[in-house]
């Protein structure tokens, strides 16, 4: 289509791609994966820099709207184009916010989503707070720096052993009471309806209009 916008998804996470592209169908932009441009360098986050002390509390939440912001407006920067990042994770009131930010490093940085599942219901052992809320922060960047923002979050409940194959992450322990099922019981288009990702993309959706106008207000001319 002339004229169409293009963004990138400046994600390497398979999961959560599939789940922004499927989300963003309907919408009338072109939109690209990381993988299109071939090797970009990757971008550097926060969390090895923190004290320890830091990593222990409060840091745990609340910097995800940096790191996305980060991740959008540097893919966006290197890559000329308009650029789309989410940061998330879960944040587990019984761990004081734990993982939070470091949701996708939590076993390590070449952990599976199985050692990350597993290493945290171990943490979790003999809680009786099963509380826990997925948190998502999405970034749209243009290469100038400026930024949107979308976050939603959403709240659950920790199962003592996975349920379900769908999904991704720290879906098979993440119950979900309305639906009486785990994010991975449910299908994509079930999970998009209700998630934390689906809430803030669909908060984006809501003004669609109004972005693609900022962004080509924002696009440096050629
Ligand atoms: P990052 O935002 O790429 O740093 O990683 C977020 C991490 O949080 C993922 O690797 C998952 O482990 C977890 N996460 C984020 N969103 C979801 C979700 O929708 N389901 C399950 N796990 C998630």
């Amino acid at each position: 289509m002339k004229d169409q916008l293009t963004v990138v998804i400046a994600s390497s996470n398979p999961g959560k791609s599939a789940e922004i592209r499927d989300l963003l169908t309907d919408y009338p932009i072109c939109i690209k994966k990381l993988s299109d441009f071939g090797p970009i360098p990757p971008v550097v986050e926060d969390g090895k820099t923190f004290d320890e002390n830091a990593y222990k509390k409060a840091s745990f939440v609340s910097r995800f709207d940096e790191n996305a912001y980060k991740k959008a407006s540097f893919v966006s920067r290197v890559l000329g184009l308009p650029a789309l990042a989410d940061d998330s994770g879960l944040v587990v009131e019984a761990l004081d916010g734990a993982p939070g930010i470091y949701s996708a490093r939590y076993a390590g940085d070449d952990a599976s989503d199985i050692q990350r599942c597993t290493k945290l219901l171990a943490e979790m052992k003999g809680k009786t707070n099963r509380r826990a809320a997925f948190e998502c922060v999405i970034s749209i960047a243009v290469p100038t720096g400026a930024a949107l923002t979308y976050e939603a979050r959403c709240e659950g409940l920790l199962l003592e052993t996975p349920a379900g194959e769908n999904g991704f992450g720290y879906d098979p322990v993440f119950y979900y009471p309305p639906l009486k099922k785990t994010f991975a019981e449910l299908t994509r288009e079930q999970k998009s309806r209700i998630s934390h990702r689906g809430k803030a993309l669909g908060e984006l959706k809501d003004e669609f209009d109004k972005v693609s106008i900022w962004i080509r207000q924002h696009m440096p001319r050629l």
